[in-house]
């Protein structure tokens, strides 16, 4: 599919009244510091003034037709085979492995030793906290490093549930999170806690007691850890543009790590102040994250069924853990996001497996049992997306993310002026102009090219905060 404009970027800044003309235009009125920030009134949450705070996400939850989701039910684990039928699945398996192990040998630009090398060191860190990632892992950094004395004989802190948040905040972020929410668990909330861990296969319970425990049956979360601090942990876009790739995957995988090592510093920020810090392993098997992401405002539902970010698109991974720190609640988002899918549709069409919908208005019909049904979105035909990736050896394919404008920071209208995303969050008016504008496919991009660019750290550059 291609797109193109016969208007020229310029010419249609000026029509919004957003170039040098010096003359008012259709956002001027609205907006009369485009950098302004406003703080939210509830944990001092700082957003710029164009994204909205909420009483509900954009996205509509029927919370009555949710039901706590089966872990074991992802495509990684069983869903697959439960679709495609075991002996497909197993045979579909092996041969990815071969497929993966062919273009080693034969050296496909990608795909290489070398490519997937870079991959596996990726993952690493994700992998190594996966196992004691619950309760923690059961160390205590010594009193000479940080002060603390071992015998615990102090008391623990207190803060308003308001400062706790802000304190929260801060320390995600100086241990790598991009952004920080705070989500209360209710009877409604804790549907988004999965009834089992697809990791272990082991039941998620909740129980009246007042510390976490953990046998071989069950991980077992206190009622009286009410608080998920959910997070974001970027991603490196010019490694997504070399999506469908393996070495797309770096992105991923250094997500993954980033993420669970925020997690990891996290518990022991919070047990050493004296509360409990539960975890899931490196995939979030404890929980759906992008939705407790959505309900915490850091970001909007999307036609990718995922959670994204007003500031970096898709381009983030979402992790959480759980606590009895009193903390307060951050409310969702209104960035127009969700209404700009509705007329967007670029990652559906550039899918190559049909896994997304092409319909304009979202739908509370599930597409299987992969689906969790209660909210009205764009349900995605799982087992399309992962037989895609299985016919790329077993690799992620990551072209939707890739394609989505909001992903494209540098190259996308949308990132090249923050005007416009205000424009988006104000008015659906020009969506449909914007997104013909966005003519980078922003995929496909040369991954022999990738090893000789001089990329920040991680992959991607911190000019923008939230
Ligand atoms: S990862 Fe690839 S196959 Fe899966 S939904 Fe996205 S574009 Fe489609
Ligand atoms: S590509 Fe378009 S439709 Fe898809 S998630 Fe991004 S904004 Fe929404």
């Amino acid at each position: 599919m291609k797109y193109h404009t016969t208007m020229s970027k310029k010419t249609l800044m000026k029509l919004l009244g957003l170039g040098n003309t010096g003359a008012p235009g259709i956002v001027a009125s609205a907006f009369q510091d485009l950098d302004e920030v406003k703080s939210s009134p509830a944990a001092g949450r700082k957003m710029p003034r164009w994204i909205k705070e909420v009483d509900k996400p954009t996205v509509e939850i029927d919370w009555d037709r949710m039901k706590r989701f089966d872990g074991s039910n992802i495509m990684f684990v069983n869903g697959f085979a439960q679709a495609v039928g075991p002996d497909n699945a197993m045979k579909l398996g092996g041969h990815a492995a071969e497929t993966s192990k062919q273009s080693i040998l034969k050296s496909e630009p990608g795909f290489t030793l070398r490519d997937k090398a870079l991959v596996a060191g990726g993952w690493i860190t994700s992998l190594l906290t996966t196992e004691h990632a619950f309760l923690g892992p059961g160390i205590n950094v010594p009193a000479d490093l940080c002060g603390i004395p071992e015998d615990l004989s102090y008391p623990r802190y207190e803060g308003t549930p308001e400062e706790n948040t802000q304190m929260v905040r801060a320390a995600a972020k100086i241990y790598g999170a991009a952004s920080v929410g705070v989500v209360e668990l209710d009877e409604n909330t804790r549907k988004l806690i999965y009834s089992h861990d697809g990791w272990d296969g082991r039941k998620w319970e909740f129980e009246d007691v007042d510390k976490a425990y953990e046998n071989k049956k069950k991980k077992v979360i206190p009622y009286k850890a009410q608080w998920v601090i959910v997070y974001t942990v970027r991603m490196s876009q010019p490694s997504m543009s070399l999506a469908p790739s393996t070495l797309e995957e770096a992105a991923t995988s250094m997500g993954y790590s980033e993420g669970t090592s925020v997690q990891l510093r996290l518990q022991q920020f919070i047990t050493r102040l004296g509360y409990q810090c539960l975890a899931d392993g490196n995939m979030g098997t404890s929980g759906n994250s992008p939705g407790f992401g959505i309900l915490a405002g850091l970001g909007e539902m999307s036609r990718l069924n995922r959670m994204i970010s007003p500031r970096w698109g898709p381009m983030v991974r979402v992790f959480k853990v759980i606590t009895d720190l009193p903390l307060a609640p951050t409310k969702p988002i209104d960035a127009g996001i969700f209404r700009f899918c509705r007329t967007c549709k670029k990652c559906a069409e550039f899918c190559p497996t049909n896994a997304l919908s092409m319909e304009t208005e979202p739908s509370w019909e599930v597409q299987g049992p992969w689906n969790n049904p209660g909210v009205k979105t764009y349900y995605e035909k799982a087992p399309n997306c992962f037989s895609g990736w299985l016919s790329l050896g077993g690799h992620d394919c990551g072209i939707c993310l890739a394609s989505c404008p909001f992903s494209k920071q540098d190259k996308s209208f949308i990132h090249i002026h923050d005007s416009v995303r205000q424009v988006i969050a104000t008015t659906p008016a020009f969506n449909g102009m914007f997104h013909k504008l966005d003519t980078d496919p922003g995929y496909g991009k040369d991954p022999e090219a990738w090893w000789n660019l001089n990329l920040p750290p991680h992959g991607y550059n911190n000019t923008q905060g939230t």
